[in-house]
């Protein structure tokens, strides 16, 4: 979707892409940056097939531009890798309808094109100190609220830490299983969007429909690529995802009789 935009206002290619699977980050081996780049853009966590770039893609000078909204402070970042950094609030910071950035100066220096609507503009919102216009000041009540907990909870580092154990947890049940099955490949899996299939497909609808009777709500996979997905975001403590395992353990046993 992204590119399908930046189309619209310049000339954009794509580097690389595993369409129309996504079970895999593309190998470095397989991008082609053409001269004359402007910068790069890319999604470290894909939401919908679970897919996650493990290492921050090396473009030397050409600026990295990142959408990180599904993982900004899931994990610790070197914020000086990037050129830009863009996050919406709804996953792991506040309210849909807020939006952080972080840019460098140095790419503020540049005149913006003269089809960009002054408040698309980066250099307006860094001039008016965020404040250009009312700004939605609950969903930014809500982030100074979520910036406390984190702090309390040991901060990013710390929430790292239980992330990757969340995932590790459940990837571990999914691949020793041979009723569930997880198509995204080791080294490409997301930490916070674990997508899985049951292996007879037809008892999915069953699976979403049995786990919220047991509390166990949102379990169903985006409706683009059907199946299941569990989103293990900030908020979602380790008993979630081990009430998860142990709900899974009990389907998987009463059908595979
Ligand atoms: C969650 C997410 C979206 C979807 O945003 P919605 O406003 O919730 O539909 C888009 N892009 C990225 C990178 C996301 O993480």
């Amino acid at each position: 979707m992204a590119y399908e935009e930046a189309c619209k206002l310049k000339h954009a290619y794509s580097v690389a892409t595993t369409a129309p699977n996504f079970t895999h980050t593309p190998p470095k081996a397989d991008w082609e940056i053409k001269n004359n780049t402007t910068y790069l853009y890319y999604v470290p966590n894909e939401t919908i097939n679970g897919v996650r770039f493990n290492k921050i893609p090396a473009v030397n000078t050409i600026p990295l531009i990142a959408d990180m909204t599904s993982c900004l402070l899931s994990e610790p970042i070197n914020v000086a890798d990037f050129g830009l950094i863009f996050a919406g609030a709804q996953k792991n910071i506040s309210i849909a309808g807020l939006t952080i950035v972080i840019v460098r100066n140095d790419l503020l220096k540049n005149e913006a094109s003269p089809v960009i609507p002054t408040m698309l503009d980066y250099r307006t919102h860094v001039m008016h100190d965020s404040l250009y216009a009312t700004p939605p000041g609950f969903n930014c009540y809500i982030a100074h609220k979520m910036f406390q907990w984190i702090k309390a909870q040991g901060g990013v580092e710390a929430l790292y830490q239980i992330n990757r154990q969340k995932a590790a947890a459940l990837y571990e049940y999914i691949d020793e299983s041979s009723f569930y099955t997880c198509r995204v490949e080791g080294d490409s899996r997301s930490i916070v969007n674990v997508c899985f299939s049951i292996v007879k497909s037809e008892l999915e609808a069953e699976f979403v429909k049995q786990a919220k009777e047991h509390g166990l709500y949102a379990l169903q996979g985006h409706r683009t690529v059907g199946g299941l997905r569990a989103s293990l975001y900030n908020a979602m403590p380790i008993e979630g995802v081990k009430a998860l395992i142990s709900f899974m353990q009990d389907f998987s046993k009463e059908h595979s009789k």
